[in-house]
């Protein structure tokens, strides 16, 4: 899916933050990484704004979105067009990782 395209589905608001931009300050993210095999077409990718992009670096979306509450609650109301098999993976990875973290202890992360 192309990036315009992408924006103009999300009305150019970004999914974490959920705030309108100009495109220009707008970025596509991929809710499954592409070096997990995600790709580009619509159900996989959403609109985030350059800072939130930024500020989730590196981390796992599920890790980010377990750090930032508000950041998730924005992403269950405005990434409507993720297929649900992305959803629910991420909802599971989020449990397993929130489960980890309280008990220090738990599965090791699946590669
Ligand atoms: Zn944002």
């Amino acid at each position: 899916m192309k990036r315009e395209a992408v924006f103009e589905r999300d009305e150019w608001r970004c999914v974490y933050c959920g705030e309108q931009f100009a495109a220009a300050l707008l970025t596509i993210d991929h809710v499954q990484p592409q070096v997990r095999g995600g790709d580009g077409s619509g159900g996989n990718v959403v609109t985030a704004c350059a800072t939130c992009n930024l500020r989730k670096g590196h981390r796992r979306l599920a890790e980010f979105l377990l750090d930032e509450p508000a950041a998730l609650v924005n992403f269950r109301q405005f990434a409507r067009h993720v297929w649900p098999r992305h959803l629910r993976t991420l909802d599971e990875a989020i449990t397993a990782l929130h489960r980890r973290r309280d008990t220090g202890h738990g599965a090791p992360p699946s590669r």
